[in-house]
């Protein structure tokens, strides 16, 4: 185990009706909140109204940025500074997913740098401060309403990249499983895929005598397969709903679950330069890069390859060689993703081989990336064929 240092400073709030605890979470904060919120879902549900009610009740100043995408754009983060500035916001609240969460926080980082927000994203300057924010989560999938992260698309350059910061992490997060209910079908199987990815990334690890944290990880994978269908089946299951959020929360939370450990954080890497180009629901794309970066490394630690195929999937070794166990395991991954209805190959988006360098070149722009097995471009994009 190596070394570490582990602090998270988000409060969660969870279960049913806890929005109602709103306004006594964000009036420390002060009068003035940027409201950020999606394209119309949380007006659809009610939550909108819930939130309004609960911010009036504390006498707060609402301003709102409305309108955040899906794989959310630097000019939506720039208007939210923007406001922030002629505002004179204090607090930003994000309503929604991850991608609203997302851009939250960007701008709450943004709206205290007299620089380039974008700056942070490409490695020119580091976050030194940020606005409070806090997040009233709607979809079980990033855990960006428990870390420090944000990914946000530049349609301009075409790159889609990512920060984390210890400002940046919410100061508080609700959680009521009942606002993820109305998430469709498609959206619920990408947080699925993202979970479990979150979780992948950690425990595909070269790191030794680890135990605690790899059964951390092995459980929340058991978690989520355990209650993937069931939410499928029945949006409004309420313990299957509150399990997966649970599930996403603390699967990528500030590396609680690998504390002390290498990660590895290549798939997510590859599956950004895909969504930069094609923008496609970065779950969707997760699963049809892992199985593939799974096949190409697991030689790397077979071992590791073996136990996950034995403890998350149940398989027995009879007389299987290391190599079937392993490749065992990555298939039931995959049959495991069809089963739920999630994309395989780069074709289901008649995504072909036209831009598999640029992807490629792209994704190394800061070096070798992953630690499972380092990989350079000529790599990712043996990945990425593969995937096609
Ligand atoms: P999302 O992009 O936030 O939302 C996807 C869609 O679901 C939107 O159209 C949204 O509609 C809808 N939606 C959300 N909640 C809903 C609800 N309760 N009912 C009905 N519809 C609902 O999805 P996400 O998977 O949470 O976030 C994906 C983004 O997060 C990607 O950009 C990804 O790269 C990033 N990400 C971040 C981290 C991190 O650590 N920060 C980790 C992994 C991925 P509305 O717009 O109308 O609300
Ligand atoms: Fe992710």
């Amino acid at each position: 185990m190596q070394n570490f240092a582990f602090h998270n400073p988000t409060k969660i709030v969870f279960g049913k009706g806890t929005v109602s605890q709103l306004g006594g979470l964000v009036a420390p904060f002060g009068k003035t909140v940027l409201l950020v919120y999606g394209s119309g879902s949380i007006k659809r549900t009610g939550l909108y109204d819930e939130v309004a009610d609960q911010l009036r009740s504390v006498g707060a100043k609402v301003v709102e940025l409305s309108g955040i995408e899906p794989n959310p754009r630097l000019t939506s983060v720039r208007r939210g500074i923007e406001l922030c500035r002629a505002e004179g916001v204090d607090f930003v609240l994000a309503v929604g997913g991850g991608s609203v969460l997302d851009a939250a926080k960007a701008i709450a980082a943004g709206a205290r740098y007299d620089g380039d927000v974008w700056d942070f994203f490409m490695h020119k300057a580091k976050i030194a401060d940020a606005l409070p924010m806090g997040s009233v989560l709607t979809l079980s999938a990033t855990g960006s309403e428990m870390n420090g992260n944000a990914v946000i698309s530049n349609w301009e350059t075409k790159q889609k990249r990512s920060f984390g910061s210890i400002h940046t992490y919410p100061r508080f997060s609700v959680l009521d499983p009942t606002l993820t209910f109305s998430v469709p079908r498609d959206q619920t199987v990408n947080g699925v895929v993202d979970i479990m990815s979150h979780v992948f990334e950690q425990y595909f690890s070269l790191t030794t005598d680890v135990p605690l944290q790899e059964r951390l990880c092995e459980s929340i994978l058991l978690t989520v397969i355990e209650n993937a269908e069931k939410a499928l089946e029945k949006p409004d299951d309420y313990a299957a709903r509150a399990n997966l959020m649970l599930c996403g929360t603390m699967a990528l939370n500030g590396g609680l679950i690998s504390v002390g450990m290498a990660n590895d954080w290549a798939s997510h890497g590859i599956e950004h330069e895909i969504s930069a180009i094609y923008d496609i629901p970065h779950g969707a794309g997760l699963s049809i890069v892992f199985p593939n970066w799974m096949r190409y490394v697991y030689e790397s630690r077979i071992d590791r390859f073996v136990q996950y195929a034995e403890r998350v999937w149940g398989i027995e070794r009879g007389g299987k060689s290391d190599e079937d166990m392993a490749l065992a395991g990555i298939n039931a991954t995959r049959a495991f993703f069809t089963r739920i209805g999630a994309p395989a190959t780069l074709s289901f988006y008649d995504i072909g081989e036209e831009h598999l360098d640029v992807m490629a070149r792209e994704a190394v722009l800061f070096g070798p990336i992953g630690s499972f097995k380092k990989l350079n471009e000529k790599d990712v994009k043996e990945i990425l064929t593969l995937a096609l």
